[in-house]
């Protein structure tokens, strides 16, 4: 890939949702606080019902998974949005399904596999750690690491026309402000995807 269709791929990423947003109501957005420089897709949501922006963010506890774990409230996938207004719910991340290595593996006809932490059963709502409320206005981020983007492209070359290279993020960051005292937080911790 020559320098300027990277550049020009990297800016129709920035503006491309990848699927696991398709049930919400996303808009372009900035990351409340600096992270890196890899290319990224940032995007604050809203119920794909309604269109409200407040709504309670649906998860596990990783605390609960690993009692051992000592540290700030953070939660694992599968992660859903739960609109405040209209309480439909709308999937937004699961770890066993979505980012670079769930899609390198359906790439290569096999599996999606996780390899992260993650919950089953009913989930809870995430709290605010400064005033316990459960309702907030989220922004989420996709990072793309161009070192993996590239070994997708050389890869897969005959299929990186098609293949949804949106969908090889290596990142997912998430940023929960509370509705009530407008602390800002970080719900999730992921690592490497
Ligand atoms: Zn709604
Ligand atoms: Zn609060």
């Amino acid at each position: 890939m020559s320098g300027e269709s990277k550049h020009e791929f990297y800016e129709q990423l920035k503006i491309t949702p990848p699927r696991c947003l398709a049930k919400l109501s996303v808009k372009v957005a900035d990351l409340p606080v600096h992270f890196d420089n890899s290319p990224k897709s940032t995007w604050r949501l809203a119920c794909g019902q309604c269109g409200e922006q407040a709504g309670f963010l649906l998860g596990h506890s990783f605390q609960k998974l690993d009692p051992t774990y000592v540290g700030r409230l953070i939660f694992v996938s599968p992660l859903a949005f739960k609109c405040s207004k209209c309480h439909t719910s709308a999937e937004l991340l699961d770890t066993d399904l979505h980012g670079y290595h769930n899609e390198l593996s359906l790439l290569e006809g096999d599996e999606p596999c996780g390899t992260k932490y993650r919950g089953d059963g009913e989930r809870e709502e995430y709290l605010c750690s400064s005033c316990q409320n459960i309702s907030f206005r989220l922004i989420v981020s996709f990072v793309y690491w161009p070192d993996a983007i590239e070994e997708i492209l050389e890869l897969f070359d005959e299929l990186c026309s098609q293949a949804p290279l949106k969908e090889f993020f290596s990142l997912f960051l998430c940023y929960a402000s509370c509705t009530t005292c407008d602390a800002l937080s970080e719900p999730t911790d992921f690592g490497k995807l």
